[in-house]
């Protein structure tokens, strides 16, 4: 019998018999591993009303309080991490030693932002009048939904919980459909603790019920959401009617830049590592690669024995694996309809190039692809699995013109031993983040940001976490 969860809402799971439930499966072998529940908005607003109960005593406990209360909550995950790790391993196909960086990373992105603590700050102003100061306070947004996608789910739990508590907002949470569980298991160890009731509130379901119940209600203050560009608009003209504040971190396309003086070893293994990592579904993985034409072929030929000595498999039974399966059929059928779409433009596949035949579960073969042009969906569109095209380009000058030329600009990266190239490439690509001479992976202090249609907005970090406030500005006039 596989477990149903129940939403948990001020402080108590609660039973709703009537709602239907959603099967989650494990990718990798298609068997049903549990149930949640897909809320109603009844149960939405429930949770919003726990939410809205709990923010104004949470705001007035002082901030250090509040950091005690997130680091009670990161101290359970380490406790239980070889568990937590498990969950996300079987419901969304991650090798089991990424799921457990993931946990890991996650309770100390929780104490990150309880540090912050002590460290938030207002600002005092001068005034054009006599004896009049002028304060600029930060304060809470209030009542925030955190709407979550399936490819790094544990972790997006404490991107939206953490440096939303600490600032003094509560928080009604939707995992993503596919990936629930780890959200709800992230709930019973949280109700272990003694965070107050509905600072903290978990609803399951899909983005066309739970999640427009949510992003539409009047209650909510602020929609935090990461996920595609499709959904992220949508949701935008929903919250457009309550003109509720959105911080929304979408989809990307990530060039990498190889220039010819760069150590293509370290440029290939870097890349490689980039794409293959989650089997390619990170927002911020290199999707295409614009490489001088003088080290085209040798900076190939690297990339081709690293795909060709892929271990891919189910994650649940094998450990040291580079690659899982992707999330589901619908994933591993728009991979293999973008490969088929570019081998019919003129591409050629070096590498992989289909369905890997493992008897069960979504796996696609690790793909390398050469010949690409400009124009092709393979450049433009993102992938979202284990396959990277190459194009030639003649110079620094192509290679940041096509880098640009896209709709998405979340994240880029250049390899070269030259100091002009790298801060050229630094100043004109039109990104959020560039990584020089190293994969593709943000720091919990920097800001993740997209620009154009990847995002609103950003997360991490002093930048990420004032995203999460509002500014008072208040006027005291003395004689
Ligand atoms: P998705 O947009 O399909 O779903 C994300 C979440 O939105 C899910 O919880 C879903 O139930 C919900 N949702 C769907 N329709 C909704 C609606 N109408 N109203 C409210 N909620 C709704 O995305 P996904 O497939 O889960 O995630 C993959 C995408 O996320 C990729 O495009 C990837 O690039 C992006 N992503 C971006 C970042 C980032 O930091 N920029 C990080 C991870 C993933």
């Amino acid at each position: 019998m596989q477990p149903t969860y129940q939403n948990y809402i001020a402080g108590a799971f609660v039973g709703t018999p009537d709602e239907p439930t959603i099967d989650v499966t494990n990718p990798a072998t298609q068997e049903l591993i549990a149930r949640v529940p897909d809320a109603s908005a009844a149960t939405v607003d429930a949770a919003v009303a726990a939410a809205r109960r709990a923010q104004p005593a949470w705001e007035k406990l002082p901030p250090i309080q509040r950091a005690g209360h997130l680091r009670a909550i990161a101290a359970k995950l380490r406790e239980h991490r070889t568990e937590l790790a498990r969950v996300i391993v079987r419901e969304q196909g991650k090798v089991q030693g990424l799921a457990q960086v993931e946990v890991d990373f996650t309770a100390d992105y929780i104490d990150y932002m309880a540090e912050w603590a002590r460290r938030l700050e207002g600002e005092v102003l001068t005034s054009d009048r006599p004896n009049e100061s002028i304060f600029l306070l930060r304060k809470p947004v209030g009542v925030v939904a955190g709407i979550l996608p399936w490819n790094f789910p544990f972790f997006l739990i404490a991107r939206k919980l953490a440096p939303a508590l600490v600032t003094g907002n509560t928080i009604v949470i939707k995992p993503s459909e596919e990936t629930p569980i780890n959200a709800f298991e992230f709930a019973r160890l949280v109700a272990e603790t003694d965070l107050p009731a509905g600072v903290f509130n978990l609803v399951g379901g899909r983005g066309a019920t739970a999640g427009e119940a949510l992003v539409s209600h009047p209650g909510v203050d602020l929609i935090t959401f990461t996920g595609s560009v499709a959904t992220g608009s949508r949701i935008m003209q929903t919250a457009g009617r309550n003109l509720t504040r959105v911080n929304l971190e979408l989809g990307g396309k990530a060039p990498a830049i190889v220039l010819a003086d760069a150590d293509l070893d370290l440029a290939a293994k870097a890349i490689y590592d980039s794409r293959v990592i989650n089997t390619g579904q990170v927002c911020n993985c290199a999707e295409r690669v614009y490489v001088e034409r003088g080290v085209h072929d040798a900076l190939v030929d690297r990339l081709a024995k690293l795909f060709a000595a892929t271990r891919y498999g189910d994650p649940s039974v094998e450990a040291d694996l580079h690659m899982g399966p992707l999330v589901n059929q619908a994933g591993l059928d728009k991979v293999a309809a973008m490969v088929e779409q570019a081998r019919s433009d003129g591409a050629r596949i070096v590498v992989g190039g289909k369905r890997a035949d493992l008897g069960r579960g979504f796996h696609y073969e690790p793909t390398l692809i050469t010949g690409t042009r400009a124009d092709m969906d393979i450049m433009r569109k993102e992938i979202f699995g284990p396959v990277l095209p190459v194009q030639a380009v003649d110079d620094l000058d192509e290679a940041i013109a096509l880098a640009n030329d896209s709709e998405y600009g979340l994240t880029s990266s250049i390899f070269t031993r030259s100091l002009d190239s790298a801060m050229r490439a630094a100043r004109e690509l039109r990104f959020g983040e560039t990584y020089i001479n190293r994969e593709h992976f943000e720091a919990m202090q920097g800001f993740h940001a997209g620009r154009r249609k990847s995002g609103i907005g950003g997360a991490d970090g002093k930048h990420g976490l004032y995203e999460f406030t509002e500014t008072h500005v208040v006027y005291l006039q003395t004689s």
